[in-house]
């Protein structure tokens, strides 16, 4: 698979999807939360940390984990989508 920016070369999380997505389907909240803690420090000891800063803000939609911090998380929060009230 292709790197997404050949700034990444060198990449911890190469090969470890899904652990830095945003969300995982049937994952529990706690789960989530240790996966993501989980990433992000494996994050804080990559050797392209700051290449994947820069690229996570050059993105249209990063989502996930970059650089240690979760990006374009789903503002509805996590599971699902809370209801408009009636009118
Ligand atoms: S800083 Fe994290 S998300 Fe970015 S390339 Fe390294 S391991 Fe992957």
């Amino acid at each position: 698979m292709a790197l997404i920016d050949p700034r990444l070369h060198g990449a911890r999380c190469a090969g470890r999807a899904p652990m830095f997505d945003d969300e995982i389907l049937g994952e529990t909240n706690e789960d989530r939360s240790a996966r993501l803690a989980a990433a992000a420090r494996i994050c804080r000891g990559c050797p392209v940390l700051s290449a994947c800063r820069a690229a996570a803000h050059e993105q249209d939609h990063p989502a996930g984990i970059w650089a240690a911090k979760l990006r374009n998380r789903n503002p509805q929060g996590y599971g699902r989508p809370t209801k408009e009230p009636a009118a």
